[in-house]
């Protein structure tokens, strides 16, 4: 059984979790596909998809995927896209491939195959791979050892007889580029690497290792090592180096368990004693709205404000924080009718109230 589980296939998604802990492969390779919604995963996948089809040139579907974005979303798009054309140089002659497949079996047997964002190639010569990354991108190795889009520079150059490969890491949310230069001798030693940890992670009984990764694991929930890493926390410790890694994996551990008690009671399951309840969506401004606006509703509601108190460094202040300053009587919130947008309403766990008689 052990031994099925290690030949199946790696995805190049997954190789800096299996370079970190080489046992988790055969340990997620088991579990049942997980379809519980994801919030930041499905926003995510909207933002992929509407710069796939602004890269693609399709106007009318790109403008249907950015208006249904959130306000910060459509502005990391306009900020990437920006900051690409200005730090990226692609020779005229070089080909345009959006979603592409990298054949990451020409880099090590056992990877499957990659989609690339967006990449360009000049054969025979050079060429450049592009991943964008949403929300905060924690623990993402930078561009010049990561191992995915290694994995999918490699791929490149192999396919294409490409002497170096330009590795861009777009950070939509973050509003940051992270590139890396790779010519062939580090294209060579990265698929040494890749090669290296397919290989230890295919063996039976590849060990586990907590760590920092461990937030992206789909085992997390139930993986031995990270509960053996809870008790450890438990357990009680200064507050030494070791015991603060502990108390990380610890905390990713108990939101991976809420993660799967959600998943289970959208899918109609049940958790004793506890329960999901709608919570209403964020309250954003509607499209459009200037801080002239707003500043011009508390006027009219009795509580004037400067536009420079509604207007912060980079974007005008929320509804939320306009309530801290002028707060929320009848008078606002009349004033502010037709500014104010909710975003979706969302489920939260909760613990279930007792029944009393
Ligand atoms: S939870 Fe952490 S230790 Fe356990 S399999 Fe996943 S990555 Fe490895």
């Amino acid at each position: 059984m052990a031994d099925d589980l290690v030949m199946v296939e790696i995805r190049p998604s997954a190789l800096a979790r299996v370079s970190a802990c080489p046992g988790s492969h055969a340990l997620c390779a088991w579990l049942p596909r997980d379809d519980a919604p994801r919030p930041a995963a499905d926003r995510g996948t909207a933002i992929h998809a509407a710069l796939q089809a602004l890269s693609l040139g399709q106007h009318e579907l790109a403008c249907e995927r950015v208006a249904a974005l959130d306000e910060s979303a459509r502005e990391g798009i306009v900020w990437t896209l920006r900051a690409l054309a200005e730090a990226v140089s692609i020779d005229g002659d070089a080909m345009m491939l959006v979603e592409a497949e990298a054949d990451c079996g020409l880099v090590a047997d056992g990877l499957t195959t990659g989609h690339m964002d967006l990449a360009f190639v000049a054969p025979w010569r050079d060429g450049v791979a592009i991943d964008y990354k949403t929300g905060q991108g924690a623990h993402v190795a930078p561009a010049r050892n990561n191992l995915q889009t290694a994995a999918y520079a490699v791929a490149l150059a192999r396919r294409y007889d490409l002497a170096a490969v330009q590795v861009v890491i777009a950070y939509v949310d973050r509003r940051r580029l992270d590139i890396a230069d790779l010519d062939l001798a580090a294209l060579e030693r990265a698929a040494d690497r890749i090669r290296a940890v397919v290989d230890a992670a295919r063996q039976p009984w590849a060990p586990l290792r907590t760590g920092p990764h461990c937030c992206w694991c789909p085992a997390l929930a139930t993986c031995p090592a990270a509960i053996g890493t809870v008790a450890d926390a438990i357990g009680g410790a200064a507050p030494t180096p070791a015991a603060l890694d502990r108390a990380e994996v610890a905390r990713q551990w108990a939101g991976a368990v809420q993660q799967a008690a959600h998943g289970m009671l959208m899918a109609g399951g049940t958790v004793p004693g506890w329960r999901l309840r709608e919570r209403a969506g964020r309250r954003r401004w509607a499209a459009g709205v200037t801080p002239g606006d707003v500043a011009d509703a508390a006027r009219r509601a009795g509580k004037p404000v400067s536009v420079a108190d509604v207007e912060a460094p980079a974007a005008p202040i929320s509804p939320a924080q306009l309530d801290q300053i002028i707060g929320r009587s009848r008078a606002v919130r009349e004033a502010l009718d037709g500014m104010v947008d909710r975003s979706a309403p969302s489920l939260t766990l909760e613990r279930a109230k007792e029944q009393t008689t």
